[in-house]
């Protein structure tokens, strides 16, 4: 059971898959939709599911949102709605606003307006389905500021069997290796099942087999060298 209470404003896909993972993981989410619909979607999922608009600062008042832990604001196509929405709950000093922008001005428009942490979907998901096409090794990519990304692939060809030490991540390359993930096998009750797990930290003995990914941080310009001198 997690000790945090959480808020999500806007009940689209982006929305209630936040509000069900986190039910999931044990947190009171509070779920909250102008459409009563979107409510009823939800109702048997959270601790509290409301039908209101989060525009108006009384009913976000009345409903303590204030105490909450975080509050997520995954309202998608009414930009202004989001805005107000977002103006309320600083209003009201929520201790963490976490906001949806569906494009670089609306995330501009949100920095200017303080939010610091805004999430992007559909950019995200543009970028990987990019990088997946250019490289199709490239598993996951997580872009961080100054031009770095931490990137998952699947281990290219000139790497495998070598140990850490003899791939020389950091000179050759100048990527960090994070980690390595591998497929083992589980038994699970008779049938034998392939699962893939972290190795964990890495030495400078771990050898990098076939079939494994490994989780690099590096500029996006040396993580495409490493990926073309190595396939
Ligand atoms: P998604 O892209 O997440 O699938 P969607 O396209 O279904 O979302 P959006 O228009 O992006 O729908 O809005 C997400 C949700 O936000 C909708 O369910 C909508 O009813 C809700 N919403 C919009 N304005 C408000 C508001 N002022 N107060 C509360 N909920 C709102």
């Amino acid at each position: 059971m997690i000790n945090a209470r959480f808020a999500v404003i806007g009940l689209g896909r982006f929305g209630s898959k936040i509000v069900r993972q986190l039910s999931r993981r044990g947190a009171e989410v509070v779920a909250l939709d102008e459409n009563l619909d979107k409510v009823d979607l939800l109702k048997d999922e959270v601790a509290h599911s409301v039908c209101a608009d989060a525009t108006d600062l009384k009913v976000l008042r009345n409903l303590k949102i204030d105490e909450m832990d975080a509050v997520v604001v995954a309202i998608g196509e009414n930009f202004e709605s989001l805005m107000l929405s977002v103006v309320n709950l600083m209003e009201l000093k929520v201790k963490r606003i976490i906001a949806r922008a569906g494009s670089a001005h609306q995330k501009m428009i949100l920095e200017k307006l303080g939010v610091v942490e805004i999430l992007s979907p559909e950019e995200e998901v543009g970028i990987l389905v990019a990088e997946r096409l250019i490289h199709p090794s490239v598993k996951t990519v997580l872009q961080l500021p100054d031009g770095f990304e931490i990137a998952e692939i699947i281990a290219p060809k000139g790497v495998l069997n070598k140990t850490v030490k003899e791939i020389e991540f950091e000179v050759k390359y100048n990527l960090s290796l994070i980690t390595v993930k591998r497929i083992y096998d589980v038994d699970k009750k008779g049938s034998i099942d392939k699962e893939r797990h972290l190795l964990g930290v890495v030495q400078p003995t771990t050898a990098i087999y076939e079939n494994d990914e490994i989780i690099v941080l590096g500029k996006e310009i040396d993580i495409e060298r490493f990926i073309q001198l190595n396939k």
